[in-house]
């Protein structure tokens, strides 16, 4: 078992065998989540907190059900409530928590860099549930993890990512995971919503679905983070739905067997047909979210374990 960190702060400083012991647990606590008892106490006697600085559905209450089905003692801080709103800063904010000596905190920030910079300033496990545009780890993880069960395998497979990837943290821990694991990875967008300088990432990039989807083993849909767009990147949703949008046509260009997968929340007929996201023939949505509780388990229980074994570092 190999997994050296003490934060998962994104997918970039892991090592393929690091994601492979996350993986690999995680798919034992798939099948503790399948019982009719549900627990473990992996992390009995821990707190856990999650600061959610920006809405979410899946992935809070995700790391939620995850701290405790490992019996952890869970706190959901209300940050739009919070002192935040008051001025304070988001490093007296984690010192003043810091104090209440949590061993976990799960973190969603706005801001890319804003995780690291909080877990440099407390001395417990940091989990990055998303910053800005920059990583969600635990989503590429999942996703990873959905993959692999799917087709047996994590290599040599032939990727697509579609949609709005200049704005997707989604996207970015996803191309840095399934690129370690040796696979091959299509883009595929509007040139408006490809991030500059994108092929040194080792990546096809198309314009175009029936090319970009050709052969393709799984097809991964974005949503428009409307939310982080700053200007018109499309003409209109109609239009976007009509050459990017995931409906029968474009995906019979895909391989037989093709997978599609999408991280939520989703718009049906702008990136997705709703006919499609249902197809359980074809669609493993739901997959990705049960896989999503046992990859955070798993997460946390390793983090935990290097915090059990090294001692903490006193804050200056
Ligand atoms: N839920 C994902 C995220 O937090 C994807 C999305 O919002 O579209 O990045």
């Amino acid at each position: 078992m190999t997994f050296a960190q003490s934060h998962l702060l994104g997918i970039e400083p892991l090592s393929p065998p690091e994601i492979t012991t996350i993986l690999d647990l995680a798919d034992q606590y798939v099948d503790l989540n399948r019982r009719d008892v549900k627990h473990s106490d992996a992390l009995a006697g821990l707190t856990q907190i999650n600061m959610f600085f920006e809405n979410s559905t899946r992935t809070q209450a995700s790391f939620e059900i995850a701290g405790k089905r490992l019996g952890a003692d869970v706190m959901n801080m209300a940050m739009q409530a919070s002192s935040i709103k008051k001025g304070e800063t988001l490093i007296d904010t984690a010192m003043t928590l810091n104090a209440m000596h949590p061993d976990l905190l799960v973190v969603r920030h706005p801001h890319s860099g804003a995780v690291d910079l909080l877990s440099q300033k407390v001395n417990c496990a940091v989990l990055n549930a998303g910053d800005g545009r920059h990583e969600h780890p635990t989503q590429a993880l999942l996703d990873a993890l959905t993959i692999r069960r799917a087709k047996g395998r994590l290599h040599r497979l032939n990727i697509a990512i579609c949609g709005d990837i200049a704005h997707s943290r989604v996207a970015r821990s996803n191309i840095l995971l399934l690129g370690k694991m040796e696979n091959r990875i299509r883009l595929i967008g509007p040139p408006t919503l490809m991030p500059s300088g994108i092929a040194d990432f080792g990546v096809e990039v198309y314009d175009d679905m029936e090319e970009g989807l050709r052969d393709v083993d799984v097809v991964m849909m974005l949503r428009l983070q409307r939310e982080r767009m700053d200007g018109g990147f499309i003409p209109s949703e109609r239009e976007y739905y009509f050459r990017y949008g995931l409906d029968a046509e474009k995906l019979a260009f895909a391989k037989e067997d093709a997978i599609v997968m999408h991280p939520g929340p989703m718009n049906r007929g702008v990136e997705i047909d709703g006919e499609i996201a249902d197809d359980i023939n074809r669609s493993v949505i739901q997959e990705q979210v049960e896989m999503g509780v046992a990859v955070r388990m798993a997460a946390m229980d390793l983090l935990a374990r290097n915090l059990r074994a090294k001692p903490r570092e006193v804050l200056a």
